[in-house]
């Protein structure tokens, strides 16, 4: 929906991406006179036009590469096949300009006027994009985050997760630098594709923030698929051969690594904070350059929000989801005590095979409640899928599953897992901790058989 030239509103939002589209829709059903100001064209942000939604569909294009490749093992003759990165990247692009139509469809259903263009602050409560000035009794800030690129020489060689769904060919060879979510992600979908894929990290593991006995079994796992890990790797520089065009990583210590026909650079995401003039509206940043904020989403300037990737709380799209519903709820929905919650947050890696966890790592619960003060439940197993595979045993792909318990009632605060079909089994049991589910209550819970989920309610 056009402005008609209107420019108060009760409710500006910045950014329309997760979290600001979800605040605006829901503030909207409570009959606010809303407005979403989006630097793009598109609406939908990270998430949708290069992030989840792109990212999950190039995870199921490499997991059906798996699945051919696995192909013999239950009775299908699948030597001659060949992939088209092109043509993934071509139906990709129309589902997610789908997306965007369907997302734009309903903020014009839902009564939200739509402003194109960069906003800042001009003042507490006044926003200027362009040559028009809007002001709104409540401004949120919803405006992410982007890529970080290192500070070496020939960074502006290396792409980074944008680049990558920009990209038009699959690269022979490649290498991916950093540890996070979406190095582990983008380097197992390279690899599963077959590109010759490299990993740098700069510790001895990815993912070091996850619970231990799982990024081990990651480690296995990245072993076992063909994936180069180059650990205590820290890049230093990046080059370009002037005849081949391919590049080369430097690493600390002088080590060299090239004939990359790409580097991709992954090594988190800042917030996208500078164009905003926050100055003029008084609203503070954190040490770390995010946007400060209570637990109820208030910056330190009264009428003015921030949720979602920009305030570095969860960097999730759900989160971002549901803080945006929360203060819509609380602001315009009369609900005062509303606020999202950002314990037991479930989250996947889309590594290969996924990863699931929520709640404390082993670490954290020793932390919390003693070396003693707490009790793991764990398996290790072989999943059904690749049970008949005439190979060897140690060949074959494993699932880990553990949860972590604490107290007389063995409360479950902590439950972590790798193995195929991961990323579909957490969502279930996240409700069941979020209820305060204890050991007993998933022993007395009777298995699905034959399932991975079942390893969980069948611990001893
Ligand atoms: P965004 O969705 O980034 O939206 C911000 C919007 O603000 C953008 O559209 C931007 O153009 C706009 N904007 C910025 N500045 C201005 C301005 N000054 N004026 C007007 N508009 C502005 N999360 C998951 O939960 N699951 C996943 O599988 C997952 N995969 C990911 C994969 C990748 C490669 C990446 C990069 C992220 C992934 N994430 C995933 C994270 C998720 O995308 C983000 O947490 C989520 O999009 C954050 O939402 P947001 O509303 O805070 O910001
Ligand atoms: P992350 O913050 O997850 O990880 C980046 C990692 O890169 C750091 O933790 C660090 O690990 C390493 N690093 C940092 N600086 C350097 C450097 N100069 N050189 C080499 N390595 C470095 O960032 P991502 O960009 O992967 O993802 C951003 C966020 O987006 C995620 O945290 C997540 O919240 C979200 N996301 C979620 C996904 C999902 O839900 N499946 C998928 C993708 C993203 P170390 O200290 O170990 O070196």
């Amino acid at each position: 929906m056009a402005t008609n030239g209107e420019t108060h509103f009760d409710l500006i939002v910045i950014g329309g991406g997760s979290g600001g589209m979800a605040c605006a829709r829901r503030a909207a059903q409570y009959g606010c006179k809303a407005a979403i100001i989006e630097a793009t064209s598109k609406l939908g942000g990270t998430c949708v036009n290069v992030g989840c939604v792109p990212k999950k569909i190039m995870f199921n294009t490499a997991a059906f590469n798996e699945m051919l490749h696995g192909g013999r093992h239950y009775g299908y003759d699948v030597r001659d096949y060949s992939f088209d990165w092109g043509k993934i990247k071509t139906m990709r692009d129309a589902y997610i300009r789908k997306l965007n139509g369907i997302y734009m469809s309903n903020v014009e259903r839902a009564g939200i006027a739509f402003i194109s263009g960069f906003a800042a602050f001009v003042g507490p409560k006044t926003l200027q994009v362009d040559d028009v000035q809007y002001t709104a009794e409540h401004i949120v800030i919803a405006v992410g985050g982007q890529p970080t690129m290192p500070d070496i020489p020939g960074a502006e060689l290396c792409i980074d997760s944008n680049g990558f769904f920009a990209m038009e060919t699959q690269p022979e060879r490649i290498a991916v630098v950093g540890a996070g979510y979406i190095a582990v992600e983008l380097a197992g979908i390279f690899n599963a594709l077959g590109t010759n894929t490299h990993l740098f990290v700069r510790h001895d593991r990815p993912l070091r923030t996850f619970d231990p006995t799982i990024t081990s079994a990651l480690l296995t796992e990245i072993e076992r698929s063909g994936l180069h890990l180059h650990p205590h790797s820290t890049p230093v520089a990046v080059t370009q051969d002037e005849k081949t065009g391919k590049y080369t990583l430097e690493l600390e210590g002088g080590v060299k690594h090239d004939n990359f026909d790409t580097i991709l650079m992954a090594i988190g995401r800042e917030p996208m904070i500078a164009p905003l003039n926050l100055e003029a509206a008084n609203v503070e940043l954190t040490k770390q350059g995010h946007i400060k904020v209570d637990e109820y989403e208030n910056t330190s300037a009264p009428g003015i929000y921030s949720l979602g990737d920009v305030n570095g709380k969860v960097e999730l799209t759900p989160m971002a989801i549901a803080a945006g519903r929360r203060l819509a709820d609380r602001v315009f929905g009369g609900i005062p005590g509303a606020k999202a919650e950002y314990d037991l947050v479930p989250t996947v890696v889309f590594s290969h095979p996924p990863i699931g966890a929520v709640g404390l790592t082993e670490p954290e619960v020793e932390k919390k409640y003693g070396k003693d003060g707490y009790k793991v439940y764990s398996s290790r197993f072989t999943n059904l899928y690749y049970g008949h595979w005439p190979i060897p045993v140690d060949d074959k792909q494993k699932t880990v599953m553990k949860i972590i318990v604490v107290g007389e009632e063995e409360k479950v605060v902590g439950l972590h897992m790798l193995g195929l079909s991961c990323d579909e089994v957490l969502q279930g049991f996240a409700v069941a901790m979020k209820m305060g589910a204890t050991k007993a209550d998933f022993d007395a819970t009777l298995a699905i058989h034959p399932t991975a989920a079942e390893e969980l309610v069948t611990l001893a």
